[in-house]
């Protein structure tokens, strides 16, 4: 952004862009800048809003069948597969931020054929990311999930209103990969976010974005934080599931 066009050239020849996954050379044609089109063409896309313990098909938004996660999850894909995996670490850790367009493109995908089923392909939406706590944000220097909202409202601007800071981390939890067991994920995220701004979120409908949903305990309690402002529903959603 605002670099002369010279230098981007200079640049590009000098560090070539990379496939996060495979590593070749990304060509002048490659769809992305973050991976190649073989590799993005490889993903599997997950074809149905699922039930996110059990994995059961939701036909209706309101919640699924397990009630320790009482929301129906949008995944548009699975962690499971390494070129996802790949996107998911480059945009995280790596801070490449082109790595955040073909994720959002599979978010995309899956909206499309989802959300229909859920008998909800004419509503439109707020969208909320996951916050990030300062601390990590600081440390990691980029907000992962951010980046994705961004790039999906820009696919879906008449569909996604992006609400970035009506929900808010009250405190910084330790990793939830660090955890034992489900039930420790479970506790270590309860009452950890809060919502700094209820009205816009009344009657509406609310999709919760988080890059991946593993146990599915963060989600579940945003979930239920959001549910507190009495919105009309509200559907988790992620790049991929754990
Ligand atoms: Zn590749
Ligand atoms: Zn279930």
């Amino acid at each position: 952004m605002g670099t002369h066009p010279f230098l981007q050239l200079l640049s590009s020849l000098l560090f070539p862009a990379l496939c996060c996954s495979c590593h070749r050379t990304l060509g002048a044609s490659a769809r992305y800048r973050a991976i190649c089109d073989m590799c993005s063409n490889r993903i599997p896309r997950n074809p149905y809003p699922k039930c996110p313990t059990c994995g059961r098909r939701c036909t209706e938004p309101r919640t699924s069948c397990h009630t320790e996660t009482p929301f129906v999850l949008l995944a548009a894909t699975e962690f499971a597969t390494p070129e996802v995996r790949a996107l998911i670490h480059s945009l995280k850790y790596r801070g490449i931020r082109d790595a955040a367009e073909p994720l959002a493109d599979l978010i995309v995908e899956h909206l499309t054929v989802a959300l229909p089923m859920l008998g909800m392909e004419r509503e439109s939406f707020l969208l909320i990311p996951a916050p990030l706590h300062p601390h990590r944000k600081r440390e990691r220097g980029i907000d992962q999930t951010a980046c994705i909202a961004r790039a999906l409202e820009r696919r879906l601007p008449h569909q996604l209103t992006l609400e970035g800071s009506v929900l808010v981390r009250t405190r910084d939890t330790d990793s939830q990969t660090e955890q034992p067991n489900r039930k420790a994920r479970f506790a270590n995220v309860a009452e950890s976010f809060a919502l700094r701004e209820p009205t816009p979120l009344v009657d509406a409908n609310v999709l919760i974005l988080d890059d991946v949903c593993t146990s599915g305990a963060t989600m579940a309690e945003m979930v239920r934080t959001v549910r507190s402002a009495r919105p009309r529903t509200v559907l988790g959603v992620v790049a991929a599931q754990a």
